[in-house]
């Protein structure tokens, strides 16, 4: 039997993960969860998958979300705030952590798992993007696995030899690996009506159903960038081993090509379930709810390259990653405040880009390590995006 947290449960990756545990009551038994805003929902989950601790990340509605566990009849501990996060994270008797809070709110209590050693399936792509070489030397001092759980990593992971030789990939026998996209609700779109788009039409994905954030990310295919950033880090890449492919299909969720021309891919339907699995479960594999791929059923596999004009956030991420650990992660920061701002419909979406951009260009090239220089790059970065996004509104 393992114990697990899920940290962001009451989220899209949450509660899938909810749902793959709930499949395997044998398997896996769910030590705490947490949530931020949807406090009913942390509660009904609780009420199902009676966890030893529920936590809330925020602190003012503790009393409330005290009173709602009474009238829920949940008797876990109800915990509150940023240092409950952690400890949910990195308390001994857990061993598996799904890492799923969205954006930079993930890394402290994301790094607390890595420290402490735990088999770490990680959602929060940001928290790695945000402190790359800070997370990874991390995890390699403490031990701890880190099984990804975006699905272009997952299949990549799934896609490399077993013996792969992190940041060896000649000495592996690949020649690049293949990230694909699905390019998101715009890949056809006329160009000259982008600035147009409304927050309904960016947050209505044609393939996977995801959070807000993330989906909008989709949308601009940033994305895709912060994904390219995650997999240098994740597999010690250098940028030219990788190539951003389009499959407007979502079908085919990355792929490997070997020097001897042999490419091999990883399939299956647009659903979490799948790589939320092989994550809990690996090396081993479980059932994850998720029905087999029907192939007289599937339409044609198309593949494209992703348009600079229509997509400047991807190129900006791959020069960000080029750069190093400060732009990547005032990149993070500013979209972060800019998603948001065009998600309350104070700017444009295609004032997006301008504001990560803007924000970049305005903050002086500098080398970071620690994580107090991290997050003081995080903090500084929000405040000049959020100047640029009130030049904006
Ligand atoms: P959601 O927005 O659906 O969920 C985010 C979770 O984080 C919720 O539990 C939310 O709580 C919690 N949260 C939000 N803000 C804070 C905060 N300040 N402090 C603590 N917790 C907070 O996002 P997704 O599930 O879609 O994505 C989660 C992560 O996984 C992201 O990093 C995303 O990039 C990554 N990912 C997601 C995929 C997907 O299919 N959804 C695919 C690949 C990666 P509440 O809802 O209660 O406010
Ligand atoms: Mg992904």
């Amino acid at each position: 039997m393992q114990t697990v947290t899920v940290l962001g449960a009451t989220g899209s990756i949450g509660c899938n993960t909810l749902d793959v545990i709930a499949r395997h009551p044998d398997a896996y038994r769910v030590f705490a969860i947490t949530g931020h805003s949807q406090l009913e929902l942390l509660m009904q989950q609780a009420k199902v998958c009676s966890p030893r601790y529920v936590v809330l990340a925020d602190e003012s509605r503790y009393q409330e979300a005290k009173a709602l566990a009474s009238e829920y009849g949940v008797t876990a501990d109800i915990l509150c705030g940023p240092a409950a996060l952690e400890d949910v994270a990195s308390a001994g008797e857990v061993d598996i952590v799904m890492a799923a809070i969205v954006g930079g709110a993930g890394l402290l209590p994301t790094l607390a798992a890595v420290k402490a050693a735990k088999k770490v399936l990680l959602a929060n792509k940001e928290a790695l993007v945000m402190s790359g070489a800070l997370f990874i030397d991390a995890a390699r001092q403490s031990g701890a696995s880190i099984l990804p759980i975006d699905s272009e990593h997952n299949a990549i992971f799934q896609c490399l030899p077993q013996d792969f030789n992190y940041g060896d990939l000649a000495g592996s026998g690949i020649h690049s690996i293949l990230l694909t996209g699905s390019g998101g609700p715009f890949r056809t779109r006329d160009l000259s009506t982008f600035a147009d788009i409304s927050v309904e039409e960016a947050c209505s994905h044609p393939n996977w159903d995801m959070g807000r954030k993330i989906t909008v990310d989709s949308a601009t295919m940033m994305n895709k960038g912060l994904e390219f950033i995650e997999a240098c880090w994740l597999f010690g890449l250098a940028t030219e081993d990788i190539t951003v492919v389009l499959h407007p299909q979502s079908t085919i969720h990355s792929m490997v090509q070997y020097v001897d021309g042999s490419v091999i891919a990883q399939l299956g339907h647009p659903d979490m379930r799948t790589p939320i699995a092989y994550g809990l479960a690996w090396p081993e594999r479980i059932e994850a709810g998720v029905a087999p791929l029907d192939f007289s059923q599937l339409a044609d596999l198309t593949f494209d390259t992703p348009c600079p004009e229509r997509y400047p956030n991807l190129q900006l991420a791959i020069d960000a990653c080029k750069e190093g650990q400060a732009a990547t992660t005032r990149l993070n920061a500013a979209n972060e405040v800019a998603v948001e701002a065009f998600l309350n419909g104070a700017i444009r979406f295609t004032d997006i880009a301008r504001v990560n951009q803007d924000t970049l260009n305005k903050m002086e090239p500098l080398t970071v390590s620690s994580l107090q220089q991290i997050l003081e790059q995080d903090r500084a970065a929000r405040e000049v995006a959020q100047q640029i996004t009130r030049g904006l509104t």
